[in-house]
């Protein structure tokens, strides 16, 4: 089977009624755009178009953001425009690519400025989260096929996966995709550990854990069959990067803390959980304080099931977490689900919300992510610098505004402004995401006191007033200007 018909497969799968037709067309034409060009892996590029694609359809985004994945470097890396993708595949898409685009110019340059660049990437999820997923799945690959790149490169986005990628992964709860990213990235921070991780829980315990689980699937479907109860259950899976976080902090073996077996079963309704958790506790004595009820209280971050640990079979200790295949989906895609299953017409921004309300009450975030909301929610455009850095604006800013923001003496000696690669003038009214260069003239004595009437920002109005001021021209000029 061809890539491509693997991806065909798994959006039949999960998004039974989408238009193939349409992603045969994005295929055919990223293929195209993209011909001749190869990975660092010898690859041709396309290959890493259906990646990303690949694992958009496996977490069961919508068709659009799957397109978009199939689509998201053709812009970046080919001569084809964002105009062209707008024509052949409509307005949606090209949202999306664009965002990708835009997205890629962000770049992590040390841990100072990882807290703005997190928020900066917050207000770009805002807008149209599935960006953020698509940008996911991208960096998945990327990583997979990191081995190809030199060992400076490989840190870099190592750790910049680990400190902006998956804590945002976490944050709009696609933990399948925070997993991988992470456990890619441990491999190379610590591959000694990794590899010993790896054959324990992955390779080892495997037999070991098929037998086990095949015991507790016979004991338990006898006991429901009275009762009535659909239900699926599997082995859970090992996330290797936090048993080695935990290991750390806890500077404990890892026997200690994790030989204890998860299962995970998946049950159709809120009540069948509660009747499993009964089921569970007749056949097995439970440990104490292992029982959490995550249905009737949810966790800030919204997730939901039962816990129980209980002494097994071979009095093996064994974990069950027992949810719906709804809270399944939603612990595990995150807002990915919601366009599933919530309305599926609801604008992002009221999705995000949402998130944010959760992640509100968040113990150590709080703060950060009310002045978050307030930022996204409360009149706030970001704009690029040529090199990638993001300056953050009141709706209105103006190029003046961005030059005083970035620097005083940018502000003072401004003369021009390059927005989007146009030339405009320096009152122009930037919009979220603008790329914006400003050229300066070295001999240039100061700023125009004309700009006072369209700054928005306070550091720019200060600035120009303080210079008018120092030039005595003010007291004459600013009876003229209403502010
Ligand atoms: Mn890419």
């Amino acid at each position: 089977m061809t890539r491509f018909d693997k991806l065909l497969k798994t959006i039949k799968k999960n998004n039974p009624n989408s238009d193939l037709d349409m992603v045969r067309l994005a295929y055919d034409f990223a293929k195209k755009a993209h011909q001749g060009q190869k990975r660092m892996s010898g690859e041709p590029y396309i290959y890493h178009s259906l990646a990303t694609a690949q694992t958009l359809a496996e977490i069961k985004t919508d068709i659009a953001t799957i397109i978009a994945g199939i689509l998201h470097d053709v812009p970046e890396d080919t001569d084809v425009k964002l105009e062209e993708i707008k024509k052949n595949f409509g307005g949606e898409i090209e949202k999306l690519v664009e965002g990708i685009t835009k997205l890629g110019k962000v770049k992590y340059r040390g841990i100072d400025r990882y807290v703005e660049n997190l928020k900066k990437m917050f207000i770009a999820a805002a807008q149209d989260p599935r960006v953020m997923v698509i940008k996911f799945a991208d960096r998945l690959h990327n990583l997979k096929t990191l081995n190809y790149l030199p060992e400076h490169k490989q840190k870099r986005i190592v750790e910049e996966t680990l400190k902006i990628y998956a804590p945002i992964a976490g944050l709009l709860g696609v933990w399948r995709l925070r997993w991988q990213l992470e456990d890619l990235c441990f491999k190379y921070l610590d591959n000694k550990n990794y590899k010993k991780l790896k054959e324990k829980y992955e390779i080892k315990q495997q037999k070991e854990r098929t037998r086990l689980i095949n015991k507790v699937k016979k004991i338990i479907s006898k006991e429901t069959k009275k009762d009535n109860i659909e239900y699926e259950i599997n082995g859970r899976f090992k996330h290797l990067y936090s048993i080695w976080q935990k290991m750390q902090n806890k500077q404990k073996k890892f026997n200690e803390i994790y030989d204890v077996f998860a299962m995970r079963i998946l049950v159709n309704s809120i009540s069948d959980c509660y009747k499993m958790l009964g089921v569970i506790h007749t056949l097995w004595k439970p440990k104490k304080g292992r029982f959490k009820d995550f249905i009737s209280t949810p966790k800030p971050n919204g997730y939901r099931a039962l816990h129980t640990t209980v002494f097994g079979p071979e009095k093996k200790l064994i974990e069950f977490q027992i949810r719906t295949k709804q809270m399944h989906e939603e612990a595990i895609f995150g807002i990915a689900s919601h366009w599933r299953y919530k309305n599926p017409t609801q604008p992002y921004s009221k999705w995000m919300d949402d998130v944010l309300r959760i992640q509100r009450n968040a113990k150590n975030s709080k703060d950060y992510m009310k002045k978050l909301k307030f930022d996204i929610f409360n009149d706030r455009i970001f704009v690029f610098t040529p090199k990638g850095d993001v300056v953050d604006l009141p709706i209105g800013a103006t190029p003046v505004d961005f030059a005083y923001q970035v620097h005083t003496e940018i502000g003072n000696k401004c003369v021009n402004a390059i927005v989007n690669e146009k030339i405009e003038r320096l009152d122009t009214k930037l919009k979220n995401g603008d790329l914006v260069e400003i050229i300066t003239e070295k001999n240039r004595k100061g700023p125009n006191i004309d700009w006072l009437k369209f700054v928005k920002t306070s550091i720019a109005k200060n600035n120009i007033k303080k210079y008018a001021k120092n030039q005595g021209i003010f007291s004459t000029l600013i009876s003229k200007i209403k502010h």
